[in-house]
């Protein structure tokens, strides 16, 4: 009689977009490592590696090939194209079988080691368990920088907090990762999701290493997209900051307004004011179409919600899926 295969207790998730060389020394590592992780019991943990090639146009998707055949525990989805890793992500959490799922970056910046800890979290509790890192030393100042005032900002301006310097690096209980397969947006914007879902939350902490092989997938204007996606995705305080100010530009010209009767009146009319009118129409054309802008923003993200279309569309599979 057959047997029924057995639902992993562990996914690992893992987004790849032309990283060749890093699949086989990633697989060596981490699989050593899960394959140390017992259960209560001493059983052997049982756990899979969902690898999601996000439209690589190198030997990415031959090297998981490679490492599906040494391991069926390995598996793959391959993208249409470049989704983008948000939505790699998301194709992730759609085919992971596990009732923990922990999505990781393929280039060893997040170490497989902490997995071990952050299942003891889990098992005591926790319904997310996220890796935070102790110090951004491997990082380059601007980047530093830049991530100290997204967080604040981020933070300042929606109610959904995220947790500073917590990257995708994270344990899911099965439960997270169901209510955010069932959230219907496209922008998906990972840490604004899970900061949006809830539940028992803890960290772990640990050091991000260098990039091990490969280079850097993000550049600062991608970066740069990814903010504004997360802020208009989890906060409507910059449209609305707008009303605020135009009240107080308002109030303020009608009392300048009033100044300038009573003046006219007392001491009847000069010409003179052509450089503070100036300023005034130049400040306030700056002002409409900034907010303009950002009113746009919004806009073209209600086009991309309405359109509905798929997040991701999948190419291929290695391995079965269920
Ligand atoms: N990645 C992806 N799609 C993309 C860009 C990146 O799946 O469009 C993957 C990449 O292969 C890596 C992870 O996302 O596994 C993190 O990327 P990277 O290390 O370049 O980001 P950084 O650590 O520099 O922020
Ligand atoms: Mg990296």
């Amino acid at each position: 009689m057959p047997v029924p295969p057995v639902a992993p207790r562990l996914s690992v998730i893992v987004p790849v977009k032309d990283e060749e060389e890093a699949i086989a020394p990633f697989v060596a590592r981490v699989t050593a490592v899960l394959d140390a992780l017992r259960e209560p019991g001493n059983v052997p943990l049982g756990w899979e590696i969902l690898f999601i090639d996000d439209g690589s146009h190198d030997a990415t998707l031959a090297a998981i090939h490679a490492a599906h055949r040494a391991d069926p525990r390995i598996r793959a989805l391959s993208l249409s194209r470049n989704f983008g890793k948000e939505a790699a992500l998301s194709a992730g959490l759609d085919h992971a079988r596990g009732d923990a799922v922990i999505p990781i970056d393929v280039d060893m910046q997040d170490p497989p080691e902490v997995i071990g800890a952050m299942l003891d979290h889990w098992r005591a509790g926790f319904e997310v368990v996220y890796g935070v890192r102790r110090d951004r030393q491997t990082d380059s100042l601007p980047k530093r920088i830049t991530a100290e005032f997204y967080y604040r900002a981020h933070n300042w301006l929606s109610s959904d907090k995220i947790p500073e310097h917590a990257g995708d690096f994270r344990l899911l209980d099965r439960k997270v990762v169901e209510v955010i397969r069932a959230m219907p947006e496209r922008n998906r914007f990972m840490k604004g999701l899970f900061a949006w879902s809830g539940f028992r939350q803890t960290a772990v902490e640990y050091d991000r290493a260098e990039r091990a092989v490969g280079t850097t997938k993000f550049n600062y204007w991608k970066l740069w997209t990814l903010a504004i996606d997360g802020i208009t995705s989890a906060s409507t305080v910059p449209l609305r900051v707008w009303s605020y100010l135009g009240a107080m530009v308002a109030l303020f010209a009608l009392l300048y307004a009033g100044y300038v009767v009573i003046r006219t009146v007392l001491l009847g009319a000069d010409v003179a004011g052509y450089p503070s009118m100036m300023v005034a129409t130049l400040f306030l054309g700056g002002v409409q179409l900034l907010s303009l802008g950002i009113l746009g923003e919004y806009v073209g993200r209600i086009l991309v919600e309405v359109k509905h279309r798929p997040i991701y569309v999948i190419r291929m599979r290695i391995g079965e899926d269920d």
